[in-house]
């Protein structure tokens, strides 16, 4: 960053090129079900506040259907009302997120799936390709999808279009299971019909599956500054931010910081910060790779007048998904890693008073064995390292600081 007056930033707006992107994205995410839902079958109301299968969890489960174990990985999570058994049946499932569209669906209820929906999303994400991350939410076992959904094999691209909260299905056990959602989070590159349980479970494939809670959990808390005028805006942030995420919204569009700079909505200096030991506003030079801090002041300038500035606070609700994900982003940069080794993840809240410990083993191809480490803060769990221990040398890598702005 470089030191430069407000007032002096301002003063360059007139310079600013005029660029326009005509990608829709998707607004603040919801759960997929009504978090008060009461059956009369169950009189404690709700979900419960952790999934019974969570993604990538190794499954040693008896299949119903076949009496043997799974004895796979698990790319998904199983979600179930309080109450367990049959008592979620029928439960109302929902979209997450404005502007989704349909980009599959089978309603004929084949073994192993059931009926099963999927929902494509954009994001604004300042690290996916041109600011936008997209990807897939599969809803599975599913008692039925609601009639007005709409999604034609042969015509790409009919699939319905869904808002925040619409009714789209209702949970169930098709395919032969006890009533449960398995929700995923897949790559859009990634085929449909690939098996949600996986052994082995190669590193390329694991990279294409999210957590579809920790994706949520991460864009449910949204904030929003409104700039009435062309000037500019001060505020203090309340929470932690990862810029990667923010967008702005005007006219109705919302753009990511990236193009939102592009289409000249906002200067490529928009974000300045006050450094209260200096007592003078600086600005960041690339408005997508910065870190809106708890309790720091901060200035955005915008070019148009009643733009807003949208963030999004991580709850930070599912700090094992991040590890995990971090994890296999550290193994995936050593071209000697194969796949997950069975069992091998762990996690130890009570490593360091600053720092919970995690930890995963992989498989490399000359069969030998690789240990990754992964810390998160305590106090800010978006601060996170990555290390490993070299099988060549025996030798420690230290702690590699993984970008706060980087998510999943
Ligand atoms: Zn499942």
């Amino acid at each position: 960053m470089k030191a430069r007056g407000l007032f002096v930033a301002v003063l360059l707006i007139l310079l600013t090129p005029t660029l326009s992107f005509s990608t829709t994205l998707s607004g603040p995410f919801r759960l997929p079900w009504d978090e008060n839902q009461i059956w009369t079958a169950c009189p404690t109301p709700g979900f419960k506040s952790s999934p019974d299968q969570y993604h990538m969890q190794w499954n040693g489960d008896v299949n119903p259907n076949t009496g043997l174990p799974i004895n796979k990985y698990h790319d998904g999570e199983d979600w179930n009302g309080k109450c367990g058994g049959d008592t979620d049946l029928g439960a109302p499932l929902y979209a997450i997120g404005t502007t989704g569209q349909v980009v599959y669906l089978d309603r004929s209820a084949p073994q192993g799936y059931g009926n099963r929906l999927y929902i494509r999303y954009s994001i604004a994400y300042s690290k996916g390709t041109n600011g936008v991350l997209t990807f897939d939410m599969g809803y599975l076992h599913l008692q039925d999808i609601v009639p007005s959904i709409n999604w034609d094999p042969n015509t790409p691209g009919s699939g319905s279009f869904v808002t925040s909260g619409q009714l789209v299905a209702h949970l169930g056990g098709t395919g032969g299971w006890v009533p449960h959602l398995h929700w995923e989070a897949d790559a859009t590159n990634l085929p449909i019909n690939t098996n949600q349980y996986q052994n082995p479970l190669y590193l390329s494939t694991a990279l294409s599956y999210r957590s579809p809670s920790l994706i949520t959990d991460d864009r449910r808390d949204q904030k929003g500054y409104v700039f009435p005028t062309t000037y500019y805006g001060t505020f203090t942030m309340s929470g932690n931010a990862p810029s990667s995420l923010a967008y702005v919204e005007y006219n109705g569009e919302k753009k990511s910081l990236k193009n939102a700079v592009a289409a000249g909505w906002i200067p490529a200096w928009a974000i300045n910060f006050y450094d209260t030991s200096s007592g003078k506003w600086y600005y960041y030079t690339n408005v997508d790779d910065n870190f809106f801090q708890n309790g720091k002041q901060y200035a955005i300038i915008a070019n148009v007048s009643n733009a807003v500035f949208r963030f999004f606070v991580p709850r930070n609700s599912f700090q094992p998904d991040r590890a995990r994900l971090d994890m296999l982003k550290a193994a995936s940069k050593d071209s000697r890693v194969s796949s997950i080794l069975t069992e091998t993840y762990s996690q130890n809240p009570n490593w360091d008073t600053n720092w919970v410990l995690y930890s995963l083993s992989f498989l490399l191809t000359d069969s030998r064995t690789m240990a990754f480490y992964q810390v998160t803060s305590k106090s800010n769990p978006l601060t996170r390292y990555t290390g490993f221990y070299d099988p060549n040398t025996g030798a420690w890598s230290g702690w590699v600081w993984t970008d706060w702005n980087a998510l999943y």
